[in-house]
């Protein structure tokens, strides 16, 4: 292990907290200057818009942001972008540089007690840079010396599954497809990524139970829906453009429900800021109800509100459920029936945290609605039981028969743009044996067949010393993940870490024995190939494959896209490959035709995504086809969770501020939540408050408790907030210390980051 001296987990110093009410409505004009800053600071106005006015728009990038959806045909000419889009343009748009000036400057000790918001703030990265281990200095190094270093090292292994190659939901269809070939050539099925950490308890739950991992809406059904429920989801911050979907919804007569332990603005008042008279009037109330669940009341929430639903069909035979589609469509009914009926109402009130009469207006909506749409996210996965969250909601809509038809289905919204798409092209630690024959065909390479290590499994294995070389494909995986000091002590196993990447983060300065950094280009950045313009492609969060082509000049000559990286490495490493590397990097469409022949739904590949719009890949869920085993869609019975903690414990939930996009902090300010210059603050119920004596900004540390193990982070203001009694709410990554490495959903394996059980001190 190297012996640098590097905090692994940011600086727990305070900024200068200022607080003020919350506003009542988001986006509007404040949502406008806020982008414009953004860009004004990094970019300049004039260049930023020419930027960002070819964003999500037909010819231009995709965002590199979230994977909300874009309109299918017509795009507004005023911009199809939000705050946080411009946000992230900003950012990889600057005209700061990491380069080998910067670097001589400062060293890797000295940039870790920086914040992770300073570290993102030093700009793109130039050029390659190495660091030796007995260095803490990173020195420039040329591509092929680069390359060179890591097919050595990835050859010199005993073993290829003591290499993990991590991918981040940036990456392009076309990159993740080269590099996961890799992987397999190279002979592991090591690909953890950060759907492990978000959505892979949708993608567990709504395969078993409706054969497809993704969601099965298009942003059509939402706009039709007569029902849309947001549960555990911040639309306003973390998928803002959601928030026109959800208005059009309203304007046709749609209800929308907001499940949320923080009542969060976002949902409340919507102002379109492209609609001047919208902006004079106030905007649209998008909540018709809001209900504050408690963290992890949401089965209790949903069994309860099921057992109204069974009581109304029961007086009211045939008008709740919709029983011709549980006869044709469906499976284990008659069980899941069984069960519910044996669940106590008043036990799942209670353990919702709510009123009856709450779960009554929710259920009564439910009742009579017959086209529904649950819309989710974190908040609802990274739970243990985050698996049965996501099919208790495929119960509900089974039951309305809500799922393959207009205006009904499911919507696990995405959080980086491409991390559906990444999943598609194959990035997975457990893939599927005709993926891989497909693949073995192709290319005439013999896959491993053994699983590898998804994310927390991949941590494990390097403090067990069994991962000795980590490749990451974008990302801030020490950002990212949780138990940042477990994990920051096991990356320092590593014997060499490579990054992929536009900036620099803190997995930059926490590293293997050697490290070295492969600069790409970004999203909207000029990516030539022999003198021959590229694009590459995307997925979004409802199954749009999209042409995305930058056109901006690189921020530096020396940039190489991520294609041409996975190629670079494995031509170093895989001395007898059959496979053509340099053929695929020199036309893209080369890559494109491979994955046509080997993943279903891409027939026509190349042309069809040179179509404006692109094209939506089959969705059996959508079309009421359910790949199941059984061909049916299956009801699951789904224990209500024991959330036993402590009497004088607390619940603590990780959150983004709205300067935040995953790891990246492009700001300090949390502007829906009235919080400005600060990171480290606690959200806590005023009752809370009162009930323990604490004061407004008063500073507390946090002790997190699972089994007998315990974790501290220190120094938070505490902030009265209208969030759940004995819920508290905090930033990542500053509080993904606490979340313990074992705390895990059953199945998923993904990290429990919104139910962790702490203590309180001054
Ligand atoms: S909603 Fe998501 S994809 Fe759309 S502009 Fe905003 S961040 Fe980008």
């Amino acid at each position: 292990m190297n012996t640098r001296k590097v905090s692994i987990v940011p600086p727990e110093e305070f900024s200068n907290l200022k607080f003020q009410p919350a506003p009542e409505s988001s986006v509007g004009l404040p949502a406008v200057t806020s982008a414009m800053k953004h860009i004004s600071e990094e970019i300049g106005i004039i260049d930023g818009l020419k930027v960002i006015n070819k964003m999500n728009q037909h010819g231009g990038f995709d965002c590199p942001g979230c994977a909300w959806p874009d309109p299918d045909h017509e795009r507004s000419a005023l911009g199809e972008y939000c705050e946080n889009g411009a946000k992230a343009i900003a950012e990889e748009a600057t005209k700061k540089r990491v380069n080998t000036d910067f670097f001589s400057t400062h060293n890797v000790e000295e940039m870790s007690d920086w914040s992770d918001y300073q570290i993102g703030k030093s700009g793109r990265i130039t050029e390659p840079f190495y660091m030796a281990k007995d260095s803490s200095h990173y020195q420039p190094i040329s591509w092929e010396e680069a390359f060179s270093k890591i097919g050595k090292k990835l050859k010199s292994l005993d073993n290829p599954n003591e290499a993990a190659f991590y991918t981040s939901g940036r990456t392009s269809n076309e990159a993740a497809f080269m590099y996961q070939l890799f992987a397999r050539e190279f002979g592991t099925n090591n690909l953890p990524d950060c759907s492990n950490m978000c959505h892979e308890s949708s993608g567990t739950g709504l395969s078993k139970t409706l054969g497809i991992g993704k969601g099965s809406v298009t942003l059509e059904d939402i706009h039709q829906s007569e029902l849309v429920v947001v549960i555990g989801q911040n639309p306003g911050t973390n998928h803002p453009r959601m928030l026109m979907a959800l208005e059009k919804c309203k304007q046709n007569g749609g209800a929308i429900v907001s499940i949320n332990p923080i009542h969060e603005v976002g949902t409340n008042v919507f102002i379109d800021p492209q609609n001047p008279l919208k902006i004079l009037k106030g905007g649209t109330k998008l909540e018709d109800l809001y209900i504050q669940v408690k963290i992890n009341g949401d089965v209790a929430l949903l069994k309860a509100t099921l057992l109204l639903m069974l009581k109304a069909e029961e007086d009211r035979p045939g008008t709740v459920f919709d029983h011709d589609f549980i006869e044709r469509k469906c499976d284990n009914y008659q069980e899941f029936i069984h069960h519910l009926r044996e669940s106590d109402f008043g036990t799942c009130v209670q353990e919702s945290g709510l009123t009856e009469i709450e779960v009554r207006q929710f259920a009564d909506l439910l009742i009579s609605k017959k086209k529904i749409i649950f819309c989710w996210a974190m908040g609802l996965t990274q739970h243990e039981n985050g698996v049965e969250n996501v099919q208790e909601i495929v119960n509900i809509l089974l039951l309305k028969g809500s799922i393959g038809k207009p205006g009904a289905g499911t919507c696990p919204v995405r959080g980086h743009s491409n991390v559906q798409g990444d999943r598609t092209m194959g990035i997975w630690e457990k893939p599927k044996e005709a993926f891989l024959a497909k693949l073995d065909e192709q290319f005439g390479i013999s896959s491993p067949r053994k699983h590898g290590f998804d994310t927390v499994e991949t941590i494990r294995a390097m403090d067990a010393e069994q991962i000795k070389v980590f490749i990451s494909m974008g990302g801030n995986f020490i950002s990212a993940t949780p138990d940042s000091q477990f994990t920051g002590e096991a990356m320092k196993k590593c014997e060499l870490t490579v990054q992929i990447s536009t900036k620099l983060n803190r997995s930059h300065l926490v590293t293997g024995d050697e490290a070295i950094i492969l600069p790409c280009l970004s999203r909207s950045e000029s990516d030539l190939q022999n003198g021959k313009q590229q694009f590459v492609t995307t997925e979004n969060s409802m199954g749009v494959i999209q042409k995305s082509e930058g056109t901006f000049e690189p921020a530096s000559p020396q940039l190489l896209s991520e294609p041409a990286i996975v190629a670079g490495i494995a031509q170093t490493t895989l001395s007898k490959s059959k496979t053509n590397w340099q053929e695929m990097i020199l036309n893209y469409d080369t890559i494109r035709n491979h994955i046509e022949a080997v993943i279903p739904g891409f027939e026509n590949y190349n042309s069809r995504v040179r179509k404006k719009g692109g094209f939506y890949l089959p969705n059996g869920a959508r079309s009421g086809e359910f790949n199941t085993e059984s061909q049916k869609a299956v009801f699951t019975i789904n224990p209500l969770p024991k959330n036993t903690i402590d009497a004088n414990h607390f619940v603590l939930m990780t959150i983004r501020s709205h300067d935040q996009f995953n790891t990246t902090i492009y700001g300090m300010h949390d502007r829906y939540r009235g919080i400005h210059n600060e990171r480290r603050v606690l959200l806590m119920n005023p009752k809370d408050m009162q009930k323990h004596g604490f004061e407004k900004e008063q500073v507390v540390h946090l002790t997190s408790h699972y089994g007998k193990e315990t974790r501290e982070a220190r120094n938070f203001k505490i902030i009265p907030y209208n969030i759940a009694k004995g819920c508290l709410g905090a930033y990542f990554p500053e509080t993904n210390v606490l979340v313990p490495i074992n705390h895990v959903a059953r199945e998923s394996n993904t990290p429990a980051s919104k139910f962790i059980a702490v203590s309180v001190s001054t």
